[in-house]
């Protein structure tokens, strides 16, 4: 099976520490991962359970973790063994009992994910905390929609109709039932009445966007998302980050490994320069040196810009927290604290919040390909005017909504 360019770039190896997808592989989650292991310990694994986390918060790194356990020929008190020949399947996402569902973009009516096994495998081993962009890269997507089609829900009914190969559980690992459409229906009965010892865990981001008759039938899992401490942690030891760098990623990434992880690969350093120059020349209305900086930041590039208008965002919430006496809650690096104390004499929260306000809408519009010349030139002058003007002027966006 060929591998594109995409994945080829995807392929840097995030988890080259992770060989296994074993409960001490994944980040945090200590309550969750305990709560699975009690379940089996205790007889009680529900057949059919919904995972549901945001995205970047491990669940399906849990589910196959779960699996595997469950599966395990030697279970140890809190994980499975890892060397047993049930484990050494699953490393390679290759046991006969072990079965994934996801959505892919059918080029014929009756494509299944099976088509596209090796480059689920291929995705999941090198980042188990892939989002659907991520997977995206790994297929030709086109401009196609990923969906769940019905030739795969009939691939499932039948998959599951077979008794167990080896363990005493077969599972279907379901990633993003969002993607059902109302084929999903197809699966209702299979889900109710299933084969003894067969285990269904769908692995879902929004709970809204699943059928309810899916949703009333499953088990609930909420997967949180990790913590600030949590992430940065892990980018400290796994990935050698200083700690200026690990706490920034951290911050910015609200939470989201998957996030985190892309900003890895990205350069953030000097986000914070360059956003404290800007507003530095925006508050002393320089015209010239603003069009320069709009002329750089046209140059950035989507996702660049994207993330620098989130660690705006980001930073201007921190000045606020520090305008309301809320300091203690703030988790700025040293550098950047300080600069976010002396932003405080020039700002006040309503002023912060109508400049966080311009970040957001801009953040709108590069998602939306604005012409980014235009759209930093806007927002350049609305924060000149918030910064300088004693009234806030209502109605003054130059950019149609
Ligand atoms: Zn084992």
């Amino acid at each position: 099976m060929g591998t594109n360019i995409n994945s080829i770039l995807i392929t840097q190896n995030y988890f080259t520490i992770l060989h296994q997808m074993q409960f001490k592989n994944i980040v945090g989650q200590a309550a969750i991962k305990q709560r699975l292991v009690n379940s089996v310990k205790e007889n009680r694994v529900s057949h059919a359970q919904l995972f549901l986390g945001p995205e970047g918060s491990g669940s399906l790194a849990l589910a196959v973790a779960y699996a595997q356990y469950l599966s395990c020929e030697d279970k140890q008190e809190d994980d499975s063994c890892g060397v047993c020949s049930s484990c050494r399947k699953y490393q390679k996402l290759m046991h006969p009992d072990l079965h994934f569902s996801y959505p892919f973009f059918a080029k014929h009516k009756d494509d299944t994910a099976l088509t596209f096994i090796e480059q689920w495998r291929d995705a999941f081993i090198n980042n188990p905390y892939l989002s659907l962009d991520t997977w995206r890269g790994y297929l030709d997507a086109e401009n196609k929609q990923a969906n769940i089609n019905i030739a795969e829900c009939h691939q499932i009914i039948k998959k599951l109709s077979f008794k167990p190969f080896e363990s005493v559980y077969k599972i279907l690992i379901l990633w993003l039932p969002e993607y059902l459409d109302k084929e999903g229906n197809a699966l209702l009965k299979i889900i109710e009445e299933p084969q003894p010892n067969t285990l269904f865990i769908l692995v879902a981001q929004n709970q809204d966007q699943i059928l309810n008759t899916i949703l009333s039938r499953t088990q609930l899992i909420k997967v949180p998302c990790l913590t600030y401490e949590e992430v940065k942690q892990y980018l400290l030891t796994e990935h050698n980050q200083t700690d200026d760098a690990a706490a920034e990623i951290a911050y910015l990434s609200n939470g989201n490994l998957t996030e985190a992880l892309t900003m890895l690969q990205q350069d953030n350093k000097g986000y914070h320069n360059l956003f404290v120059q800007w507003l530095r020349l925006c508050f002393s209305n320089k015209g010239l040196e603003v069009l320069t900086f709009v002329d750089q930041f046209s140059k950035m590039g989507r996702e660049n810009q994207k993330n620098f208008l989130r660690y705006g965002i980001s930073f201007i919430r921190e000045c606020c927290l520090l305008m309301a006496g809320a300091g203690n809650l703030v988790h700025l690096p040293a550098k950047e604290l300080e600069t976010a104390q002396k932003m405080t004499n020039v700002l006040d929260i309503s002023k912060a919040q109508y400049i966080s306000d311009e970040l957001e809408k801009a953040h709108y519009h590069v998602e939306r390909n604005a012409n980014p010349k235009i759209l930093f030139l806007d927002v350049s002058l609305q924060i000149i005017k918030i910064l300088n003007l004693k009234t806030i002027p209502q109605g003054s966006q130059y950019i149609p909504n």
